[in-house]
């Protein structure tokens, strides 16, 4: 290969500009050209490309976000706009392709691939839902700023002496939670990988009351509901009165985790090597601290467990 194509697509996360920096350099570094496409698989219908020298890539492994931009872009899903996309990689002269998304993204690449152009996908997106492998882009970062959003919650909750329930994003995933839980010392964890027993919450608010605990914090995943609604549960069930946080959008920003920076860059030059080895429809990931490539398709038809032990050990100690 001559000539290959990077994109970000999907929820931003970050990490993801230390991916693009990896698969520019990485490809200069084998004497490939490397275009970026902007603004994701929208981009890519309209021809949004533009070489990229190894300087336009400088001064960004530090930033959040992704300095590529990001799209959802319903045409692409369909063969009309595959085809065109296809057109525009050709009048290019790309001949692989490059990424950096969640598993909606890795259908795209997916469609592509099986058209005859070689995708790579490399995973970005903080919920750490993306089957075959032990973590994505983004997610450590996000899990700091849950951490340090709990910190905080926690000297309120504190000096008024009250229980606070955290959301959390994750999609259908419980993993952002479940971390947050542990690290932060959340009295209980509500995960969508787990039916949630409201007896037993109480029981333990209320345990932990006549213990002396001053605050109780617990820590919602938005796959299992909004925290409202949780608020409201458990008001009818005991009367106890709650305040409710959602992080929502904070926990997708901010200048990304030195862990983060690592894996983009680790899982942007892995990218780069397959898909210069020739094969596409691979996906990159880590597997027991090794990076790995493996069947793209794995990413949809296996499932993404949470560490329930992580789950079991926040229940011991949350006493
Ligand atoms: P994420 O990659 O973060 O999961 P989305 O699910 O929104 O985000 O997917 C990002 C983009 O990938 C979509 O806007 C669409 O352009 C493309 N995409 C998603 N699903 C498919 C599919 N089944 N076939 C082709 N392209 C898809």
């Amino acid at each position: 290969m001559k000539r290959i194509g990077v994109l970000t697509s999907g929820g931003d996360s970050p990490g993801m500009n230390a991916a693009v920096r990896a698969v520019v350099r990485k490809g200069l570094y084998h004497q490939v050209e490397v275009a970026g496409i902007y603004h994701g698989y929208q981009g890519l219908i309209e021809g949004k490309i533009k070489t990229m020298e190894a300087g336009d890539v400088g001064d960004i492994i530090q930033r959040g976000g992704t300095k590529l931009y990001s799209a959802r872009c319903p045409e692409f899903k369909t063969e009309d706009g595959q085809r065109k996309a296809i057109e525009q990689m050709k009048k290019q002269g790309l001949e692989g392709l490059v990424i950096i998304g969640g598993d909606g993204s890795y259908r795209g690449a997916m469609a592509l691939t099986e058209k005859g152009f070689p995708c790579v996908g490399v995973p970005g997106t903080i919920d750490n839902d993306i089957p075959g492998t032990d973590y994505t882009i983004g997610f450590d970062t996000a899990l700091n700023t849950v951490i340090e959003a709990i910190d905080k919650i926690r000297d309120t909750a504190t000096s008024h002496e009250r229980t606070f329930i955290i959301e959390v994003m994750g999609r259908d995933s419980g993993d952002l939670a479940l971390w947050a839980g542990l690290a932060g010392g959340a009295e209980s964890i509500l995960i969508p990988e787990e039916n949630y027993n409201l007896d037993d919450l109480v029981e333990r608010l209320e345990k932990g009351k006549k213990r002396g605990k001053k605050h109780s914090i617990i820590i919602v995943a938005e796959g299992v509901m909004n925290g409202n609604k949780l608020a409201e549960l458990i008001e009818q069930k005991a009367e106890i009165e709650t305040r409710v946080s959602v992080l929502g959008h904070i926990q997708r920003g901010g200048s990304p985790t030195a862990r983060d920076r690592v894996l983009g860059s680790l899982f942007g030059a892995r990218a780069v090597e397959v898909l210069l080895a020739g094969h596409g429809g691979r996906a990159i990931g880590m597997r027991n601290h090794q990076v790995v490539d493996y069947d793209m398709t794995e990413a949809f038809t296996e499932a993404h467990d949470a560490d329930m032990s992580l789950y079991a050990l926040s229940k011991e100690l949350s006493i």
